[in-house]
């Protein structure tokens, strides 16, 4: 219990500790915001660079405290706090609380466990098209525990209104949006509403790893917590494995996250977080980039006989548009299209030069991957012909040169 109350102590001193987020004029815009990332001036230096202070332990002073308040770097760390707060600031203009993670997985961890803390069962609905290391997670690392969880189809309002009812206690709605690899888009506001309807006591979290904050910001629409893999958009370079959790301060899931954070340790280290960082400052214009090339890729793509089907909430015909086009700034950096079959798929992924054929997204090159055949057996979301993409930032002719020549070579 002493533990308990030390951790709750510090995740308090911390989450009041902010950064730039306001000048004397107001808030700052969002793109001020990620320039300026992090920017920590100290006694000791003038540089525009964060500080990396890759310290484990902080002196103490004869009277017994810390004079910068921090004891441990499990516990707190400088670097880590400086991109907490900034991570905190870019979600909402209410003050938050963020606890970041050595991986986007841990930090799905550290949810789910600290929630059986607190309500002692987790009742989760996760999408049907979820992505697959979360119910990789439950079924080979918490499928002793008092984890229930279900699949919904968030689109379907019928199913998310029968999954409410039946929820129970220590539930978690938990949502993807856009998905992965089929790019549904999930309207928070509107799944919020059939929570209070129909089960008030849940938690609506929302995995915006795909959704950035210049695209989305879930809290301002209802979520309750956002999870990142900040492994992807938010470092930006394919350099740096890591995940976040914030929450408006006071959210007693969110506390207890950060007590989680500092009791299990799956933390991030300091040079991490300075690479998550400087990642942090271009984010924005890294993204409008990578949406602008997937527009571009999603309608050359529809104009291709070859192609059966596109998924991008950009598209006119996707059936979310008019959500997206609501709930999103812009309609992401992520495209997946349907071949006829598993085989012309691989041959199109075969034919690449400029674009590599790799897992994950968000960095400066484009990607492109097969997903079923990485999906584990029994855990399969996507059809065998889907070739899911993440535009890099390169020039679009040189795109559409690689994937003329992808798709001329599948005949
Ligand atoms: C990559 C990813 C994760 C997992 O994050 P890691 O940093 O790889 O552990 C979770 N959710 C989504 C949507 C992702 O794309």
């Amino acid at each position: 219990m002493l533990q308990h109350t030390f951790f709750r102590a510090h995740a308090r001193a911390f989450s009041t500790t902010r950064s730039t987020a306001r000048l004397a004029a107001g808030p700052l815009h969002l793109h001020t915001l990620l320039s300026h990332a992090g920017i920590s001036p100290t006694p000791h230096s003038s540089g525009l660079s964060p500080l990396i202070d890759p310290s484990t332990t902080f002196e103490r002073e004869t009277d017994g405290t810390f004079r910068t308040g921090h004891i441990y770097s499990r516990i707190s760390n400088p670097t880590r706090d400086n991109l907490e707060n900034v991570l905190s600031s870019l979600e909402s203009e209410t003050p938050c609380i963020t606890s970041t993670f050595s991986s986007g997985m841990a930090a799905v961890h550290a949810v789910i466990s600290s929630n059986l803390a607190l309500h002692g069962v987790c009742n989760l609905v996760i999408p049907d098209d979820c992505y697959h290391g979360v119910p990789y997670q439950l079924d080979t690392v918490l499928s002793n525990a008092n984890v229930k969880w279900s699949k919904c189809d968030y689109t379907n309002y019928d199913d998310v209104v029968r999954k409410l009812e039946g929820s129970g206690e220590g539930s978690i709605v938990w949502t993807e949006t856009p998905s992965n690899p089929l790019l549904k888009v999930t309207d928070i506001r509107r799944i919020k509403e059939l929570i209070d309807q129909h089960n008030p006591s849940a938690k609506l979290l929302v995995d915006s790893t795909w959704s950035p904050p210049v695209i989305t910001k879930p809290l301002d629409l209802g979520a309750d917590l956002v999870l990142h893999s900040c492994t992807k958009y938010f470092g930006g370079h394919s350099d740096v494995l890591m995940g976040s959790v914030t929450t408006r301060e006071g959210e007693a899931l969110g506390e207890q996250v950060k007590i989680t954070q500092g009791a299990v340790g799956g933390v991030p280290g300091a040079f991490d977080c300075w690479l998550v960082l400087r990642g942090l400052r271009s984010m924005h214009v890294r993204v409008e980039r990578a949406c602008e090339n997937a527009g571009r890729l999603a309608v050359w793509l529809e104009g291709r006989g070859e192609v059966e089907k596109v998924h991008y909430p950009g598209l006119e015909g996707h059936p979310q548009f008019e959500v997206a086009g609501r709930q999103m700034e812009m309609f992401g950096g992520m495209v997946s299209f349907e071949m006829k079959d598993k085989e012309t798929a691989m041959k199109v992924a075969a034919g690449c030069e400029l674009v590599k054929r790799a897992t994950s997204l968000g960095g400066t090159e484009t990607l492109i991957e097969h997903r079923e055949s990485i999906e584990p057996e029994g855990g399969k979301v996507s059809p065998p012909g889907l070739l899911r993409v993440s535009l890099g930032l390169e020039g679009w002719k040189d795109l559409e040169a690689d994937f003329e020549r992808m798709l001329k070579g599948a005949k």
